[in-house]
């Protein structure tokens, strides 16, 4: 067993997958994140990124049990579901945590998307042994002794950040977050001290005027942010489906030049925070 907290990127985009050309270098892949804390595994998320994450897990026969954790439900957030290899495992533990929604479990609605006429594989066969557990914002999930803390995002019909608190080390995933409301003091307290901050960046200060209360941040925000809260690592994530590699880089190089230990998430990226 590791004694590191582990983080891996599995997709970075936001809103759309983007394959192509354009995006080789930071992926094109929608948001997924995988966090081992010790011999525990635990996902954020299930874009198009958790395809390939699956067939990982797969390595060696049977995968291991998972704890599936959503932000929200926006598609580019859960359409790498039915894609999971796992969940076609008969009884494969997958424990999966979310807020209820319109009266919906993140179950009902995750199952929801591969009804017909959206999917041609029936729920039925989806044989992995899957119980859920509902989130809400402010709670604590406790997994031995690894800490999964909750709060509320500002975004269109809101989406939940979680910090993983494991070995003196702490990560923290925030997407979708729209700054400029009452949130951002608490969401600055939350995020305080971690080691990697993952946050979604999607827009630049000058294309957000435009874009107000469509429920993203912009860099220069989470830099401020990163800055206010101590944060050691911070990691721009969720770029829009249209940026290209070289905006991405030169997005990551502004960034830097005012905060340097920040990154532009790619694919394939990790960090590894040795017990402290
Ligand atoms: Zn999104
Ligand atoms: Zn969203």
């Amino acid at each position: 067993m590791s004694d590191c907290l582990e983080v891996r990127l599995w997709g970075t985009r936001g809103s759309l997958p983007a394959p192509g050309p354009h995006t080789q270098i930071f992926g094109g892949n929608t948001s997924c994140i995988e966090v081992r804390a010790g011999d525990q595994v635990l996902i954020f998320d299930a874009g198009t990124g958790i395809r390939e994450l699956g067939t990982s897990l797969m390595q060696g026969g049977s995968p291991p049990p998972v704890h599936l954790f959503f932000s929200h439900y926006h598609w580019d957030h859960i359409m790498g579901f039915p894609f999971f290899a796992p969940i076609y495992v008969s009884g494969a533990p997958l424990h999966l945590y979310g807020e209820t929604k319109n009266g919906q479990s993140v179950l009902e609605i995750l199952s929801g998307q591969m009804h017909p006429p959206y999917f041609p594989i029936k729920w039925n066969m989806v044989t992995a042994d899957i119980d859920w557990t509902p989130v809400e914002p402010d709670e604590d999930v406790v997994l031995g002794d690894v800490t999964v803390k909750t709060c509320r995002l500002n975004h269109p019909q809101h989406a939940l950040s979680y910090r993983v608190e494991y070995a003196g080390r702490s990560v923290v995933y925030a997407t979708d977050i729209e700054h400029g409301s009452d949130l951002d003091t608490v969401f600055i307290d939350f995020i305080r001290g971690a080691d990697v901050l993952i946050m979604d960046c999607s827009f630049t200060e000058a294309e957000y005027p435009a874009r107000l209360g469509w429920g993203h941040a912009t860099w220069e925000a989470g830099v401020e942010f990163a800055a206010r809260a101590d944060v050691e690592t911070f990691v721009i994530f969720h770029h829009l489906p249209e940026r290209t590699d070289p905006e991405v880089a030169a997005i990551e190089q502004q960034a830097q030049a005012i905060r340097p230990n920040t990154f532009a998430a790619r694919e394939g990226m990790t960090f590894s925070l040795p017990r402290r």
